[in-house]
């Protein structure tokens, strides 16, 4: 016999209208996970139908998360003057004595995090060190559809290690500190395109799908970024990287190619439909016109770029070159929070500091369009989530309209983006199943969670604290040189203001 899909109608609420800057009276039939029907209220449910009221709700589209690193989460707060270099140096004290279960605990306390905070899918950019592993991306999906937030999950990887992908870095290391940091060297990057093809031959999660993420361009030969194009290629995934996030990215990128990084992975085929670039503060104009006319995805996260000191992107420009653009918090380590409304509200207003032509800034509108739509896109589910329409997946948030934040209402559009800071949310819906209801996460207990956590902070303690003292000697070396290196002259400036010497 077969299962008899079941039916929910939600009832009373108002569905938030971008176009219209409207909340609209409605009624929403749900059939199973999707959205089978939007009618005036007192709209026809089949009989039986599980009724959810949402009177005095504002209901919009579940936030996507473009760009986030779920191994970051156990991480949190954990430091405050990282540049990106100074972070990725630390990616050994950070990541040291982690178990399977960390892996596992890290993603489960993000996607916490997310879904109390209206957030109903992401990208995340998960590294294993030296290669990943089918166990570890297992865990990782484990955490995702336990907690029930959807995922695109990539291996991040590379076959270059930081050291050796900034020119002239290695040689301004103390002969004990090279020795130190050739453990800091990744897998051979067949063994690690083994591992990639082993999952996604044989990948069991329904909410959960692979992607692959060389993880910055210059940190991957050319052979593996070749190998990364044909594997997404062949197994229908996407490609996620970080492009152009730091001047200094940028400076090594000309030093190795002679040519800007986007312009390189073009020439070798890995800028497409399928292609999302983290960051791209630094991208120039003919980047942003190439990433555009190949339909590729920015994943842009404002609240990293000003934490790291990586500067303002130029988002307009991205988005008069047709770049889709999608909003990410990136990983906890660097952001510190999982908070999408706020990364939307910091794209609104990191537009906003750029320039007095007010016709250059981010529109509300577009913060929240590439926070939903556009994010969608970048997943590659765009046909499935970042709408409240039939057909698409009933991933929806349910906002209190008696919260603070939302008395009165003037604009839904305008304080959704400006105003609401997550404290607003009271429901969240995801494939038509209510996984935060009343401000309450029904799938983790959180005091068990920090229980977890505590639980590994001791138990990394005592390595992490070596790992610490070999970070500190490192910090000095790569924190004189590296801002050293993006004093360089270059054709555009991306830093948020010109006091400092750059
Ligand atoms: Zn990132």
């Amino acid at each position: 016999m077969a299962t008899k899909i079941p039916y929910s109608v939600i009832r009373g609420g108002k569905l938030l209208d971008i176009d219209r800057r409207k909340a609209v009276p409605v009624d929403i039939l749900i059939k199973g996970d999707t959205i089978a029907e939007i009618g005036r209220p007192g709209l026809a449910a089949p009989e039986g139908a599980a009724v959810i009221d949402a009177r005095h709700r504002l209901m919009h589209p579940g936030l996507i998360n473009a760009h986030t690193h779920g191994p970051g989460n156990l991480a949190k707060g954990l430091y405050d003057r990282w540049s990106l270099e100074l972070l990725l140096t630390a990616s050994q004290w950070v990541g040291i004595g982690r178990t399977l279960d960390d892996k596992y605990l890290s993603a489960k306390i993000g996607a916490a995090e997310m879904l109390l905070k209206g957030c109903t899918a992401a990208y995340d950019l998960a590294a294993e060190f030296p290669l990943p592993s089918v166990e570890g991306l297992s865990a990782m999906a484990k955490a995702y559809e336990e907690v029930g937030l959807r995922c695109v999950l990539a291996p991040m990887v590379a076959d270059i290690s930081f050291f050796d992908a900034i020119p002239g870095l290695m040689d301004r290391l103390p002969a004990s500190l090279q020795k130190e940091v050739e453990s800091f060297r990744y897998a051979p990057w067949k063994a690690t395109t083994g591992q990639i093809k082993k999952a996604l031959r044989k990948w069991p999660f329904e909410t959960v799908h692979l992607a692959v993420a060389p993880t910055i361009p210059h940190h991957c030969s050319d052979a593996f970024l070749i190998s990364c194009r044909d594997l997404a290629k062949d197994y229908d995934v996407g490609i996620h990287s970080h492009v152009a996030e730091s001047k200094v990215q940028v400076i090594a990128g000309f030093k190795r190619y002679g040519s800007t990084l986007a312009a390189h992975m073009d020439k070798l085929g890995l800028v497409t439909d399928r292609f999302t670039v983290a960051h791209g503060v630094w991208l120039d104009d003919d980047d942003m016109k190439r990433l555009g006319d190949r339909g590729a995805s920015v994943a842009h996260n404002p609240g990293s770029n000003m934490r790291l000191g990586n500067g303002l992107a130029d988002v307009r420009g991205m988005l008069n070159a047709r770049v889709n653009v999608g909003i990410g918090t990136d990983g906890a380590s660097c952001s510190d929070n999982q908070n999408v409304y706020e990364a939307m509200r910091l794209a609104s207003f990191a537009s906003k500091v750029q320039g007095p032509d007010t016709e250059r800034w981010v529109t509300t509108a577009e913060a929240l369009r590439a926070a939903t739509e556009g994010g969608a896109r970048a997943l590659g589910l765009a046909k499935q989530i970042g709408k409240i329409a039939p057909g698409y997946k009933a991933d929806i948030v349910f906002l209190d309209l008696h919260h603070i934040n939302w008395i009165p209402m003037n604009d839904p559009v305008n304080q959704i983006v400006h105003t609401e800071d997550g404290n607003a949310v009271h429901s969240v819906m995801v494939g038509g199943r209510m996984v935060v209801e009343d401000r309450k996460l029904l799938t983790v207990d959180l005091a068990k969670l920090a229980a977890q956590a505590a639980e590994s902070q001791a138990r990394r303690a005592k390595p992490m604290g070596d790992a610490r003292k070999l970070y500190d000697r490192l910090e000095k070396v790569v924190g004189a040189f590296c801002p050293g290196l993006a004093k360089a002259p270059l054709h555009i400036d991306r830093f948020g203001a010109s006091h400092h010497d750059h």
